[in-house]
C-alpha cells in the first residue's frame, strides 16, 4: 500500500529519473542507487516471475478495449451488461440508508464466507432454477470470476487435465492457464455439450490413465457460443462424469436472462455434489463484484480458506447493498426488464446477420444471454481480420481466444448486450462489408 512516509521504490525512482533524463534529451543515465544499497536494483535483470505466470496471456478483448471503446467504433466485442434499466435513484437512497443505518458493519471487515443474510437470499435466488441450497454451503466471492480462480487454485496441480466446452469462457481459461492446467475441449452443437463427445474424451483420457479433475461447463446461454444445453442431456452428462470420477463445475451467470420464459434446470438441481457458480453481475450490477459458489461442505472449508488468503473477506459494503436490493426491490421484475432489453438486441442482431452476411457464414441463435457465435467461410482468419474490422469501425472478439489450443480461427463472438439495436444493425452491416472484402481477395 502506498504510504506518504514510505520511501519511493528504487525501480520507481529509476524510472522517474530515466523519464526525466529522456524528457531533457539526455539519453541514458546511470540510475541513482537507493540509499545504503550496494546493488543497483531490487528487481534483477533475470526474470524472477514464477514459472506458472508464463501461461498468463492478455485477453484479446482487453487488449482491444481502448480501440473498441472509441465512440465511432461499434463494439460487438465486450460483454458489458447494459445497466440502463437500473433504478439509479432508488439505489442511491439504498446506499445512503446503508451508510446511515448499517454503516459500522457495512464499512467493516466481515466473514470470509460472506454476509449470512445475503447467503440466505442467494439460496432464494437459486431456488428459481430448481436448486435447494443451504446458506452454510454458499461462499460469496468477488464476482464468480474469483470463485473460478479459487476453485482452480484448490483443485489444480500443474499438468492436471480440465475438461471444458470448446469454445469456453475466456476468464475461466485464464484461471486454468494461471494454475497450469491442461484444458481438453469437448465440442458442442446447437444443443450444447454433446454427451457422446464427452464420453469419447473421457474414454480416451482414461485409456491413457488420466482422470480429469473437473468438467467446467456453462449450460445456459453459453459464453461465447450462445447455445443452451438440452434438458435431456443434463442427467446424461452428470452420469458420465460420475462414471469416470470427474467433478462438475457449473457456471451459470446468464441462466435467468432467458428470452422465452422457459426455466432451465440447473445441473446442481440434479446432484448436490455439483459445484455451482452464480453472480449478480448480469442480474443486478457487475461493478458491485458480488458472485458466489454453492459447494459441498468438504469443498467449502478449503474454498473459504483460499478466499481468506486471497482477500480476507469479500467487501461487506457491496454484499449488504445487494442484500438490501433483494429485500426492497422487485428483483424478479428487474431481471425481466433486463431480459426484454437483451431480447430486443438479440432480435436486431439476428435480423442484421440474416440481411447482410455473405453466403457461407453460419451462427448460433441464442435464447438468452449476451452472445452469438459466428462461423465464417474457409479462408477467413478472424484474428487477422480484426484490425481491418476496427478500421472499418466495428469490433468483435476473435474465436481463438476462447480455446486453449489455438482452434477457433474461423469463429468469432458477437455481443449484442450493450449497443442499441440501431448500432447493432450498423455494426453487423460493417462487419459484413469487411467479410465481403476478405472473400474478394
Ligand atoms: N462466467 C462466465 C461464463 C462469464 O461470462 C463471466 C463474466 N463475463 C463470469 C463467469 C464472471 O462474472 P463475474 O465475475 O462478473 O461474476
Amino acid at each position: 500500500m502506498a504510504s506518504p512516509d514510505r520511501p519511493q521504490q528504487p525501480d520507481a525512482r529509476r524510472t522517474a529519473a530515466a523519464a526525466a533524463a529522456a524528457a531533457a534529451g539526455e539519453g541514458a543515465v546511470a540510475a541513482p542507487l537507493p540509499a545504503g544499497s550496494t546493488s543497483p536494483a531490487l528487481l534483477p535483470p533475470t526474470e524472477r516471475f514464477a514459472a506458472r505466470t508464463a501461461g498468463m496471456t492478455a485477453s484479446e478483448i482487453r487488449a482491444l478495449f481502448a480501440v473498441a471503446s472509441r465512440p465511432e467504433v461499434v463494439s460487438l466485442a465486450g460483454g458489458m451488461p447494459n445497466l440502463a434499466a437500473l433504478p439509479l435513484q432508488s439505489l442511491a437512497s439504498e446506499v445512503a440508508e446503508l451508510v446511515d443505518v448499517d454503516g459500522m458493519t457495512a464499512l467493516q471487515y466481515g466473514s470470509a464466507q460472506g454476509v449470512p443474510q445475503l447467503r440466505e437470499q442467494i439460496c432464494e435466488v437459486m431456488r428459481e432454477e430448481g436448486i435447494e441450497g443451504d446458506p452454510n454451503d454458499v461462499v460469496v466471492t468477488v464476482g464468480s470470476q474469483m470463485a473460478l480462480d479459487l476453485l482452480t487454485r484448490i483443485f489444480i496441480d500443474p499438468g492436471d487435465v480440465v475438461l471444458a466446452e470448446g469454445p469456453s469462457y475466456v476468464g475461466a481459461l485464464g484461471s486454468f492457464a494461471a494454475y497450469q492446467a491442461q484444458v481438453v475441449h469437448v465440442a458442442m452443437d446447437e444443443h450444447g455439450l454433446v454427451p457422446d463427445l464427452l464420453h469419447d474424451a473421457l474414454e480416451s483420457l482414461s485409456r491413457r490413465g488420466i482422470t480429469p479433475k473437473f468438467l467446467y461447463t456453462i449450460p445456459n446461454f453459453h459464453n461465447p457460443a450462445g447455445v443452451t444445453l438440452a434438458h435431456e442431456r443434463r442427467p446424461q452428462i452428470l452420469d458420465l462424469c460420475r462414471r469416470y470420477g470427474v467433478m462438475v463445475i457449473e457456471d451459470n451467470p446468464y441462466g435467468m436472462l432467458g428470452f422465452t420464459g422457459e426455466v432451465h434446470p440447473a445441473l446442481r438441481s440434479f446432484d448436490p455434489d455439483v459445484i455451482y457458480l452464480g453472480s449478480f453481475s448480469k442480474t443486478f450490477a457487475s461493478g458491485l463484484r458480488v458472485g458466489w459458489a454453492l459447494v459441498p461442505p468438504l469443498v467449502r472449508d478449503r474454498l473459504v480458506l483460499a478466499a481468506e488468503s486471497a482477500t480476507l473477506c469479500p467487501p461487506s459494503f457491496t454484499q449488504m447493498l445487494v442484500s438490501r436490493y433483494l429485500s426492497h426491490h422487485d428483483w424478479r421484475s428487474q431481471i425481466k426488464t433486463f431480459s426484454e432489453n437483451y431480447r430486443e438486441r438479440r432480435d436486431a442482431m439476428l435480423a442484421a446477420l440474416e440481411t447482410y452476411l455473405p453466403e457461407g457464414c453460419s451462427w448460433t441463435v441464442p435464447d438468452g444471454g449476451f452472445f452469438v457465435w459466428l462461423t465464417v467461410p474457409a479462408g477467413v482468419d478472424t484474428k487477422a481480420m480484426l484490425p481491418r474490422a476496427v478500421t472499418a469501425r466495428v469490433a468483435y472478439a476473435s474465436g481463438t481466444g476462447f480455446y486453449a489450443d489455438g482452434f477457433g480461427s474461423r469463429q468469432l463472438r458477437l455481443s449484442f448486450c450493450f449497443p442499441t439495436p440501431e448500432r447493432i444493425t450498423e455494426g453487423v452491416r460493417r462487419l459484413a462489408a469487411v467479410l465481403e472484402a476478405e472473400l474478394d481477395v
